[in-house]
């Protein structure tokens, strides 16, 4: 495929999202199947952030002066780059001006001062990978960081916020196993570093991860449920709104960036293991991926190394219709109906809603409430069935 039908497949009309994805870690999580490779040297840094930047440069020349709507840089371990590399790339996302929202992810022991410039005028939002703040959880999880270093990590995003005002998130994980207070580790959290945002995750067994090796007891399905009913009525009762399955935040404060990702927006994932959501001026979407470990991507030319695979209008609704369940922003059915070619408003009746359990019908989406949240996938594929 040519390098150049990678900006063809986007409509520069709309709307656009950025994802950066950086592939470096300091080492490898014994539960995570990420893509990721350790911190090469400094010259394979330099290369990445050259060709990034390169190519993001020649993104927003087609945006004509529009800055992207919002941006997000994940990984792997963003930090792994150090402030210059990844003040090249905020410089470059921000060329036409700043986004709406502009996240980095960060894990604890890679946050510095040093950092902290960037956030004054570009970044507006760290997302902190904490995990747990258990350390017998950081050691069975693998991490890198033992738990004073994930504590000297959080001071500092604090010190960060008050710094430049940047809204802060904190990743964590349960679901550990009995021998884990799950609720205790979701409380240290909230009570000893106060946050905007927080996405709590249930462990899950990647296959060929390490922990995945040692098969450790992990609650089942009946138990994960009642685990994770305690955390998020702890969560609602300290002031979270719980608006997606995993996600939780105070008022006026959800990530817009994943928002606009649920609610299927145009997207653009730049980086060795990214992909794009993209919908073309004749409105056909496409999934875009680029497929490269890190060393090609740095050896490759600008916009190379990706698939894309144009989805049917099938499947570009199944998957409109799993992820707008899952979100309080609820599923819009006018583009279910766009997709389906099925007149989605006479397929759903209130009766039909009811059996979703935990759903209503508000502006022309289908919403979920809390319960709807704990049964998206079951009510998403009950009502592609009813569509397909
Ligand atoms: S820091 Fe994140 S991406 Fe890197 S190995 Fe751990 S879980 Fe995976």
């Amino acid at each position: 495929m040519m390098p150049e039908s990678f900006l063809d497949s986007f409509d520069f009309s709309k709307d656009l999202s950025l994802y950066i994805h950086v592939p470096f870690c300091i080492s490898k999580c014994d539960y995570c199947a990420f893509y990721s490779v350790p911190c090469l040297s400094d010259d394979v840094l330099d290369a990445y952030t050259a060709r990034l930047v390169s190519e993001i440069d020649a993104v927003s020349r087609r945006m004509e002066g529009r800055p992207f709507v919002t941006a997000f840089i994940g990984g792997g371990n963003p930090g792994c780059l150090g402030p210059v590399r990844l003040g090249r790339i905020v410089q470059a996302v921000c060329a036409n001006g700043r986004p709406s929202e502009f996240s980095t992810e960060m894990n604890p022991e890679s946050l510095y001062e040093d950092y902290f410039p960037l956030f004054d005028g570009a970044l507006t939002r760290l997302s902190m990978g904490v995990q747990s703040l258990d350390p017998a959880a950081l050691r069975f999880l693998g991490r890198n960081a033992d738990l004073d270093r994930t504590r000297r990590g959080l001071e500092l995003s604090q010190k960060l916020k008050a710094f430049s005002g940047c809204d802060l998130s904190y990743d964590m994980i349960t679901c550990l196993g009995d021998w884990h207070d799950e609720l205790s580790d979701i409380k240290a959290i909230t009570s000893g570093y106060p946050s905007d945002h927080l996405s709590v995750y249930a462990l899950t067994l990647e296959e060929g991860t390490p922990l995945w090796r040692r098969n450790p007891d992990l609650p089942d399905t009946d138990r994960q449920y009642e685990i994770l009913k305690e955390i998020w009525d702890y969560l609602e009762a300290k002031g979270f709104e719980h608006y997606e399955v995993s996600n939780f935040a105070m008022h006026g404060f959800r990530c817009e960036h994943n928002c606009r990702y649920w609610a299927y927006r145009q997207y653009m994932g730049l980086g060795p293991g990214a992909a794009s959501t993209a919908f073309s001026e004749d409105g056909r979407v496409s999934r875009i991926s680029f497929r490269q470990s890190a060393s090609a991507y740095v050896g490759g030319g600008l916009f190379e190394g990706f698939d894309r695979e144009v989805l049917s209008s099938k499947e570009a609704c199944e998957e409109l219709v799993l992820m707008g369940m899952r979100y309080k922003g609820g599923l819009d059915l006018s583009r279910a109906e766009e997709f389906s070619g099925v007149s989605v408003g006479r397929a759903i009746d209130p009766g039909f809603v009811s059996t979703l359990g935990g759903f209503h019908l508000e502006g022309g989406s289908l919403v979920p409430d809390d319960d709807g949240l704990m049964v998206a996938d079951a009510a998403a594929s009950t009502l592609l069935d009813l569509l397909y």
